[in-house]
């Protein structure tokens, strides 16, 4: 697998495979790359080739007091990984690379941006839209892969993707969990002994909701009180947000008519850990967790 440091040498790539008619799958990632990341590109190798992955640890993206400095970066690993998944190459540029001197063009998503994980962490996604576009400029990806984990995220990047008319297919995967439950995230490596089993948590209460919602309960509120005293139940968890939104505008909803999102962000210890449950409502509410 090559390792592409510069963007004159990814867009070079991404210009010759296009010339050849090939069709280019991207899948974005921070690195520390676990299952999650790996389905992402299993399923960009069913529907495209090449493959690229890249791996970037945005700056933008984090706020002065969060982990950004602390972030896991086992590069041999991940690249071990990316050769095993048979990604045909990983972009790997630096923050200079990415963000030269003089740097000052953002791409704001407004309105969604600013809720939920727009709020508990400002600018947050402000970084995320700037360099996912950035990546989509360089990379020219026909295809790109993201995760339901982040809905929030996804729902942003989809947003900007049809307001700037930008050349590009999303392509959604469904979360991958640990066998308890626990969405694999590469910040879970934060969690010690205790706090790894006190995470489950989060999706305890999603299935708690989850199971309200098979009973019948449509009242956002009381399946919001359902999801809090789950998470209240466990010593180590503080809870951010436990909310029910509609699944396009992520504003809040009195019942569930329509598709929405559970969204969770707990704090365990002092690690920051987000989960969610899409609930489609169809004649039948089915949930997707
Ligand atoms: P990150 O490295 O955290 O920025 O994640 C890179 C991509 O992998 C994003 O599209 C995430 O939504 C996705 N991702 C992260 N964790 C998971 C997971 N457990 N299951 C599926 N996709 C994931």
């Amino acid at each position: 697998m090559e390792t592409i440091r510069t963007i004159s040498w990814m867009r070079e790539k991404a210009r010759e495979a296009r010339q050849e008619q090939r069709v280019i799958g991207l899948v974005p990632t921070m690195g520390a790359l676990h299952a999650g990341h790996l389905a992402l590109v299993d399923r960009a190798r069913k529907e495209c080739s090449p493959v690229y992955a890249s791996i970037f640890l945005n700056p933008t993206q984090f706020g002065p007091n969060e982990d950004l400095s602390k972030y896991p970066r086992p590069l041999e690993a991940d690249i071990e990984k990316l050769t095993g998944a048979k990604a045909d190459g990983l972009f790997l540029p630096s923050a200079e690379e990415i963000y030269p001197p003089g740097f000052s063009t953002y791409v704001h998503v407004e309105g969604i941006s600013e809720r939920l994980e727009g709020k508990s962490r400002p600018g947050h996604f402000r970084g995320v839209a700037t360099v996912v576009l950035k990546l989509f400029e360089i990379a020219q990806p026909h295809y790109a892969y993201f995760g339901r984990k982040d809905a929030q995220q996804v729902r942003i990047i989809q947003k900007m993707v049809r307001d700037l008319n930008l050349d590009v297919e999303l392509v959604i995967c469904p979360t991958v969990r640990e066998t308890d439950g626990l969405a694999l995230s590469s910040r879970n490596a934060y969690l010690g002994p205790e706090e790894r089993t006190a995470a489950t948590v989060l999706f305890r209460a999603l299935q708690a909701a989850g199971k309200e919602l098979a009973a019948g309960v449509r009242d956002t509120l009381e399946l919001q009180r359902t999801m809090r005293k789950v998470l209240e139940s466990e010593s180590q968890a503080r809870v951010d947000y436990a909310e029910i939104v509609d699944a396009e505008t992520f504003e809040p909803v009195v019942r569930v008519g329509r598709n929405c999102y559970a969204l969770l962000a707990v704090r365990i210890g002092s690690t920051r850990l987000i989960d969610n449950m899409l609930v489609h409502a169809g004649d039948e509410i089915t949930v997707e967790l």
